[in-house]
């Protein structure tokens, strides 16, 4: 069955409407040039490859080569109990389902937001047709919906120690997944775009709109922050190659704060 990919945001839709709805909201952006739709046909008859590729002991990073929507990298998390496939890329093909294949059944597939749907379903119907898990409150955002699809809110427990919950900020249902075994047990927090870890590797941003630069609230960025700081957690993963690679639980609680007093004016920038 066809369906098409938004060129822009990599987000799989089951019809070809004038506008990708996600790319016209003010949280993203249609290029200049005008709404660009692909099949993922197309796209690997341009050449688009996906790849595996090991971030730490069980936790590997998919991306493709050219980069499939805004250019983001899924997170598959590795378990003695099943995987779980996080921020789904917008492009998969027959090698990297293979080589996900061989590290055992993906048990859940799971978007922190809409931006992050990629090709969702189709992982799911080459990975076995496990769950792909949407939040309640962004559920309208779906544009392919499927049988696969289960609405999710608040938090669950996907498997033994890999927990996803609600953070809410850059959209209502803006998602984390804590993993309690990553960081060498110290755990990890893989953000999506709930938080992130910024380039200097020593704080992370908390933004409406990352491109369109929509701050949120301090109110809102401390919810964020107190959501995600319910459990222990060292290293923080964004959705691209972003990391924080320890004391993440203190930078994001450093960073909230910083947010907050910029936001409510607490500094002049005369001094
Ligand atoms: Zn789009
Ligand atoms: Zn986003």
């Amino acid at each position: 069955m066809t369906f098409w990919i938004c060129r822009t945001c990599g987000v799989e839709h089951s019809d070809r409407p004038d506008v990708c709805a996600i790319c016209a909201d003010e949280r993203q952006w249609v290029p200049a040039t005008g709404q660009a739709w692909a099949t993922l046909e197309e796209l690997a008859a341009e050449g688009y490859q996906a790849f595996l590729s090991p971030l730490e002991p069980d936790l590997y990073a998919i991306t493709s080569t050219p980069g499939a929507g805004i250019g983001q990298q899924s997170k598959l998390v590795v378990t003695p109990h099943g995987n779980v496939l996080w921020d789904p890329i917008g492009f998969v093909d027959d090698a990297v389902v293979e080589a996900v294949r061989e590290l055992g059944p993906v048990v859940a597939i799971v978007a922190s937001h809409p931006h992050m749907y990629g090709v969702q379903v189709e992982w799911s119907r080459r990975l076995g047709n496990p769950p792909v898990l949407v939040a309640e409150s962004d559920a309208h955002w779906l544009a392919r919906p499927d049988a696969v699809v289960e609405t999710w809110t608040g938090s669950r427990e996907l498997l033994a120690g890999v927990t996803l919950s609600q953070a809410g900020g850059h959209f209502p249902g803006s998602a984390v997944l804590h993993w309690a075994a990553g960081a060498d047990g110290r755990g990890v927090l893989l953000a999506g775009d709930t938080l992130f870890p910024n380039p200097d590797r020593r704080s992370v941003s908390f933004m409406r709109s990352y491109p369109n630069r929509i701050p949120l609230s301090a109110a809102v960025v401390q919810r964020v922050a107190e959501a995600v700081e319910q459990v222990p957690f060292d290293r923080v993963y964004g959705n691209f190659d972003n990391v924080i690679a320890a004391d993440g639980r203190a930078v994001v609680r450093f960073s909230a704060d910083r947010h907050a007093a910029w936001v409510r004016g607490d500094h002049d920038d005369l001094t």
